[in-house]
């Protein structure tokens, strides 16, 4: 299993930037380039009527190379300079995309030719090296590019998985080097390293368990119970459903009678229509945020998935009134059960005011909606995380001075 991790790097020689500059523009360039000549080369197939087994020998007559070798060898002419590697890589890579587009209608101009604006480098894992110094995990590369990787929070765990690379225990496979384009003045690169798990590296494992918070702020947030691992789901989505639902809200309210039997079916059927699109969009919403659970479990090879029960909260209750809440639960059910993982739900009660850093209670741990701040240890996190992290424990240890207590959590 092939899975991808996006690293921020850091160059050791600041001079080393301005090369990655360069080699990204020629390769975007390269990689324009290319779709046209693939375009054009294609319309010459098409015009001369050639069968599809016929192309490589028709090309190697004409041009004395196969279809793809012909445009490397029209592109390294006009960029003699630029490492034969990378422009071998950015064309095949194209190569894949063009006959994509085809499938999908480029010819019958159903899909328009690709351009690329922001472009990628290829790195081969055969010209990369990754190894431990002292105080920095160091990529090395062609052209004597060395860069550190940089992990910040690290909150999918990536430095895990560069040490199994060095130990060998991993394989690193081709990669890519990206610019992060949405901040031109101070710009980020990353590294988008590919590596190659052994199947069975994907057992799960008994020790590492998920903690599923549901709320509002981020539909669901999990947490590993081991490692800084955390995952926000669905956000964006809910805004969107927010949005269509204020939407219909508004057709309604616009309702105006228009004239006529026929023009006021219509306005009729246009709400009725929306209210179903929104039952079926909060269907899809639930499959999808479910699916990025999962996802998350089996990233992490978790053995268990803990959530809160929440069958004990009235249906005012916000979450209830927001999404239909037991059918993502039940959808959750049966998706971990199809992975083989067990699903437990644990008591509601004091997950979200209880500091996972050193256990201690209080109502006035949780700021706001949003933070969480402990009173006794001064520990600071987002308090979905925070409760999805006593969510992946198993819930809270209740101390016995708060059993007798009649407080009730939120
Ligand atoms: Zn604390």
């Amino acid at each position: 299993m092939i899975v991808t991790r996006k690293i921020q790097i850091a160059c050791l020689d600041k001079e080393h930037y301005k090369t990655l500059e360069e080699m990204l523009r020629t390769c975007r360039l390269i990689a324009n380039k290319a779709q046209t000549l693939f375009y054009v080369y294609w319309q010459e197939i098409m015009d001369q009527n050639v069968k599809s087994k016929d192309v490589t020998a028709y090309f190697k007559e004409k041009y004395g190379y196969s279809y793809q070798q012909t445009i490397y060898h029209n592109l390294r002419k006009q960029f003699p300079d630029f490492p034969s590697r990378l422009t071998d890589d950015v064309i095949s890579q194209g190569n894949k995309t063009f006959k994509a587009d085809l499938k999908n209608g480029l010819l019958k101009g159903e899909r328009s030719l690709r351009t690329y604006r922001n472009g990628i480098i290829p790195v081969r894992s055969q010209t990369s090296k990754i190894e431990q110094t002292e105080d920095d995990y160091v990529f090395s590369w062609i052209k004597h590019i060395k860069f550190a990787l940089v992990f910040g929070r690290d909150r999918s765990d990536n430095k895990s998985i560069v040490e199994r690379i060095i130990k060998g225990e991993y394989k690193m496979s081709d990669s890519k080097i990206i610019r992060d384009w949405r901040n031109n003045k101070k710009p980020k690169w990353f590294l988008l390293l590919c590596v190659d798990i052994p199947e069975r590296e994907n057992a799960l494992d008994e020790n590492i368990a998920i903690g599923v918070d549901l709320g509002i702020a981020a539909p669901a947030v999990c947490a590993l119970n081991q490692g800084k691992a955390r995952a926000f789901i669905g956000d964006m989505i809910l805004l969107k459903r927010f949005a269509m639902q204020k939407q219909h809200r508004t057709r309604q309210r616009n309702f105006i009678p228009a004239n006529g039997k026929h023009g006021r079916q219509k306005v009729d059927k246009a709400i009725y229509k929306m209210g179903d699109k929104e039952r079926r969009f909060v269907h899809s919403f639930n499959h999808k945020i479910t699916r990025e659970i999962i996802k998350f479990a089996l990233k992490h090879r978790a053995s268990k998935i803990y959530t809160e029960d929440l069958s004990g909260y009235d249906s005012n209750q916000t979450i209830l009134r927001n999404w239909s809440f037991y059918e993502l639960q039940s959808m959750l059910e049966y998706k971990a059960k199809q992975q083989k993982i067990k699903l437990i739900k644990i008591p509601a009660k004091y997950t979200s005011r209880a500091c996972s850093a050193c256990g201690h209670i209080d109502k006035e741990n949780r700021k706001t909606q949003s933070k969480f701040k402990c009173t006794s240890c001064d520990f600071e996190a987002n308090a979905d995380y925070n409760a999805a992290l006593n969510i992946a424990r198993g819930g809270v240890k209740i101390p016995k001075d708060l059993l007798t207590s009649e407080e009730s959590d939120e």
